[in-house]
């Protein structure tokens, strides 16, 4: 009996990040068996560093990717909609500027939480094999 292991595509993923972890999502779905290598430790275990980063505005064009690897579901649980900015002027007064239509938004994401989940989701994907360079 063929092993079934052995037919399938392979790929190779070098840095767990965003792109690297979202990538390897996007190969997962598509049958691949990929590697993803991290020079860091793995953020699963040895957890991040969010205290000196900022969050990252996330547009359209970062929810077209999430949406295209079928996990907005998941990823909407650690975003926050701004829909715009309130100004405040020396006199005191307030306005509001709206960042798009009123039905439109971009999303406050902590940029360790967003890379920690895709890394989630990745693992769930039983022929993804992460590897870190760093023992945790
Ligand atoms: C200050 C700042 C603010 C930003 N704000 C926004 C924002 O508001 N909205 C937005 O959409 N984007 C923002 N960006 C851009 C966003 O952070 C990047 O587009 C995104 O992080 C790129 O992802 P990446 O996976 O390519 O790189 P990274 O997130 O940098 O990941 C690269 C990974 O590869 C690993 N690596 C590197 N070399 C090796 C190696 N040789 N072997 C193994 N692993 C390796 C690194 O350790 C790292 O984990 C911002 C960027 C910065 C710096």
């Amino acid at each position: 009996m063929p092993d079934p292991s052995k037919s399938k595509k392979k790929a190779v993923v070098v840095g767990a990040g965003l792109v690297g972890a979202l990538w390897t999502v996007f190969l997962a779905r598509r049958g691949y068996q990929v590697d993803l290598y991290e020079r860091r430790s793995d953020m699963r275990a040895a957890g991040y560093a969010g205290g000196r980063s900022i969050n990252l505005a996330m547009s359209v064009r970062g929810w077209a990717a999430i949406d295209k690897a079928g996990i907005r579901e998941k990823i909407e649980k650690v975003a926050i909609a701004m829909p715009g900015r309130m100004m405040h002027s020396e006199a005191g007064e307030l306005s509001y500027q709206p960042y798009g239509k009123a039905d439109e938004a971009i999303y406050s994401v902590s940029r360790g939480g967003l890379n920690l989940e895709l890394l989630h989701i990745a693992g769930t994907f039983p022929d993804v094999n992460f590897s870190s360079t760093t023992a945790v």
